[in-house]
């Protein structure tokens, strides 16, 4: 049997609406609506830096093929001005000069088959830095959408944190100088029950498990001394008898 002063007992109802509204700000501390939005925001991101990072690779072996054929291509055009300059030089027999004009012939065909090489790598390297811009500009503005989203969760902990310390003030002040044994017992019950260790009987109804209780359970409970600890049947709280409304 645990027994405390009345008013200690109506005190501890005020400790349990502070620890109360403590539990709710651990609650919004984990819930914030911003957290689940720089989750979003991260996987968003992340797929668009994947994305990236494919284009960026794309990209740098395009430049690597229009290296390639940049060089085919200037060979070729340096064997077509050798054999020109050969050609315009006149030296040589008849026979060579007939060689050098049928290789020039299959020079000029060589070279324009790689200039449409050459032609369409730079129109799919044009093609992949389009896209590629325009990753890098989504990526920015989700990047910006999620620096939002950290700066709106950030003040709201601030809030939190501030209402918490205020809080914690209170409660200590509230809870100075409570009967300790039923301290001891509201923290021991407050563990088991979800954070509720204490509730007021309004009525015949426990305001801890929200449920009528039974009215003899209720008479039994009124009739008990004032400074007896008393427990729901139900719910096994600590019940806090109010002071009765005076009759009219
Ligand atoms: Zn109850």
């Amino acid at each position: 049997m645990t027994t405390a002063p009345p008013e200690d007992q109506r005190r501890l109802l005020d400790v349990q609406a502070l620890d109360t509204r403590a539990a709710q700000i651990v609650h919004a501390r984990r819930t914030l609506p911003a957290l689940a939005r720089i989750t979003e925001l991260a996987v968003r991101l992340a797929d668009v830096d994947s994305s990236r990072i494919a284009s960026r690779t794309a990209l740098s072996d395009l430049r690597r093929e229009l290296a390639k054929s940049d060089g085919d291509v200037g060979q070729v055009r340096s064997r077509v001005a050798r054999d020109q300059a050969r050609l315009d030089s006149g030296t040589g027999t008849p026979k060579d000069l007939q060689a050098i004009t049928s290789e020039l012939t299959a020079l000029a065909r060589r070279q324009s088959e790689l200039e449409d090489v050459e032609l369409e790598v730079m129109e799919r390297l044009e093609a992949h830095e389009t896209a590629l811009a325009e990753l890098d500009a989504a990526a920015a503005v989700i990047e910006a959408q999620k620096a939002e989203a950290e700066a709106e969760r950030d003040a709201a902990l601030a809030t939190l944190d501030a209402e918490n310390a205020t809080l914690a003030t209170e409660r200590a002040k509230v809870a100075d100088g409570l009967d300790p044994g039923l301290v001891a017992l509201y923290d021991k019950l407050r563990a088991q029950l979800g954070g509720l260790g204490a509730a007021a009987l309004r009525g015949r109804r426990c305001d801890g498990c929200r449920l009528e209780l039974n009215p003899m359970h209720v008479q039994v409970i009124r009739q008990s001394a004032p400074d007896l600890v008393v427990r729901c049947e139900e719910c096994d709280r600590i019940l806090v008898r109010l002071p009765e409304p005076a009759k009219g």
